[in-house]
C-alpha cells in the first residue's frame, strides 16, 4: 500500500520530527566542505515550516566510535541557507533537547544533537525512540541514505507518533527505482560496473526479470570471465560468487537477455596515477589475462561497442563504473560512458554512490534525469526488498 507523504498531513501548529540525512563532510577545523546534502532537504524543511510546523530535525553523523562529530555546524550552515534561526540543542534526548523543543512556535526550528551520541540508535532502542518521538505527533522520514537501517531515529520511532509520512527526497527516490522502473520504456538496460560483486549481484538477479540488456564493467566483469573460464591474472575476483555469475550468465541465455561483457580490457601491472597501461583481448580462444597484470578499465574496443548499446536503449538503469576512474589513466571507458548515458535520450537513472560521482565529474548532473543519492539503499531498493525506514510509514 502506498505510504503517507508530507502533502497528505496537516501540520499546522504541531511539532514534527523530521529525520534528514545531515550526514556531511567536515575539514580538520569542523567546516562543512560539502553541503549538498543539507541543500537537498531544504525543500521539505520549507514545506514544513511554510506549513507552520514546530519542526525538529534530527540526523546522524559519521561514526562516533571513530570520531565523535556534532552537528552544530550543521546548524550554522541550515540557519544561512534558510535565512532564518536554527536553535541547536547540544544534547539529542537530554535537557536540552527538551527545553528547546517545548519552546518552539509554529514555523520555528530545531537542530538536535547527534542522534548516534545515543547507543540506542543504532540498536533501535524502543526507549530511544519514544524519548525522540517526545511530544511530536507527526515524524517525517526524508534520509534515503540510512533507510535501509532499522534504526531508532528511522523506524523505532514511528511507533510512537501518530502519523510518519516520508519527505520529498525519498518520495523522488521511490519514483524514480521503484515507480519508473515498473512498466519502464524498452529496451531497459542496465549498467553494472564497480568493485563489489557481493553488494550487487542481487541486484543483476532481480533485474533478470525486467531488463532487456545488461552492460557489465569494472572489477565486476572478471569475476563473470573467471565464470566462463577464463584466466583473470591479478584481477580483483570475488571466487565465492562464481557459481552465481555461471547461474546468472546461464540464466541470461534462456530468458533471451543481451549480456554484455566487455570484449577487450585495459591492463597494468602497477595500480597509481602513473602506471603504464595496455590494452588486451584475452577472452578470445585460449585468451587471458597473464598473472601480474590486472585489468583496471575496459578496453578500447569494448567502449564503441557499449556506446551502441547505450544508444538503443528506450530506460537506462547505471551503478558502478567501467574502471578505476579516480585516477586518470584508468578513466578512459568510465568517462566514455559517462558521456554515452549523458548523451542519451532514454531516461537516465544513476543508481548512487560511486556512480554519482562519475557523473558529476565527466558531465553534467542536469544530463541525467535522476541521481540517486542512497548507495547501500538505492541497491537494496533495486534489489525489490522492503526498507525499513519506509515500510514503518504510515499507510495512505
Ligand atoms: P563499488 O563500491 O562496488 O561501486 O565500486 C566502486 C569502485 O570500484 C571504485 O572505487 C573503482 O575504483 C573500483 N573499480 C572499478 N573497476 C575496477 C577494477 N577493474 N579493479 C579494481 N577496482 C575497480
Amino acid at each position: 500500500m502506498p505510504k503517507l507523504t508530507i502533502r497528505d498531513i496537516d501540520v499546522q501548529d504541531k511539532e514534527v520530527l523530521m529525520r534528514a540525512d545531515f550526514n556531511v563532510p567536515y575539514d580538520d577545523d569542523n567546516n562543512i566542505t560539502d553541503d549538498t546534502r543539507i541543500v537537498g532537504a531544504l525543500p521539505t524543511i520549507q514545506y514544513l515550516l511554510e506549513g507552520g510546523a514546530k519542526l525538529v530535525l534530527c540526523s546522524h553523523k559519521g561514526r562516533p566510535a571513530k570520531k565523535r562529530e556534532s552537528l552544530e555546524p550543521v546548524a550554522k550552515r541550515l540557519a544561512e541557507l534558510l535565512g532564518q534561526e536554527v536553535a541547536f540543542a547540544c544534547d539529542t534526548v537530554g535537557e536540552d533537547a527538551t527545553a528547546k523543543r517545548a519552546a518552539l512556535s509554529a514555523g520555528k526550528v530545531v537542530l538536535l544533537e547527534n542522534t548516534r551520541f545515543e547507543e540506542g540508535e543504532t540498536k533501535n532502542s524502543p526507549e530511544l525512540s519514544k524519548q525522540l518521538a517526545g511530544e511530536a505527533s507527526i515524524f517525517v522520514n526524508d534520509a534515503f541514505g540510512t533507510a535501509h537501517r532499522a534504526h531508532a531515529s528511522t523506524e523505532g520511532v514511528s511507533k510512537f507518533v501518530e502519523q510518519s509520512a516520508m519527505g520529498f527526497l525519498i518520495e523522488k527516490e521511490l519514483e524514480f527505482l521503484e515507480g519508473k522502473l515498473e512498466s519502464p520504456a524498452k529496451p531497459f538496460l542496465a549498467i553494472m560496473g564497480g568493485a563489489k560483486v557481493s553488494d550487487k549481484i542481487q541486484v543483476i538477479k532481480a533485474m533478470m526479470d525486467k531488463a532487456d540488456e545488461f552492460i557489465i564493467g569494472g572489477a565486476m566483469a572478471y569475476t563473470f570471465r573467471l565464470a566462463q573460464g577464463y584466466q583473470v591474472g591479478d584481477s580483483l575476483v570475488e571466487p565465492d560468487f562464481v557459481e552465481l555469475a555461471k547461474e546468472i550468465l546461464k540464466d541470461a541465455e534462456t530468458k533471451g537477455i543481451k549480456f554484455h561483457l566487455p570484449t577487450d580490457t585495459r591492463i597494468t601491472q602497477e595500480f597509481s596515477p602513473s602506471a603504464q597501461t595496455k590494452v588486451t583481448q584475452p577472452y578470445a580462444e585460449g585468451g587471458g589475462i597473464d598473472d601480474g597484470w590486472e585489468g583496471i578499465d575496459i578496453g578500447d574496443a569494448a567502449i564503441p561497442e557499449f556506446e551502441a548499446v547505450v544508444a538503443r536503449a528506450g530506460t537506462i538503469l547505471w551503478n558502478g563504473p567501467m574502471g578505476v576512474f579516480e585516477m586518470d589513466n584508468f578513466a578512459i571507458g568510465t568517462k566514455a560512458l559517462t558521456a554515452a548515458v549523458a548523451k542519451s535520450d532514454a531516461l537516465t537513472i544513476v543508481g548512487g554512490g560511486d556512480s554519482v560521482t562519475a557523473a558529476n565529474k565527466f558531465a553534467n548532473p542536469s544530463d541525467f534525469d535522476f541521481l540517486s543519492t542512497g548507495g547501500g539503499a538505492s541497491l537494496e531498493l533495486l534489489e525489490g526488498k522492503t526498507l525499513p525506514g519506509v515500510a514503518a510509514l504510515s499507510d495512505q
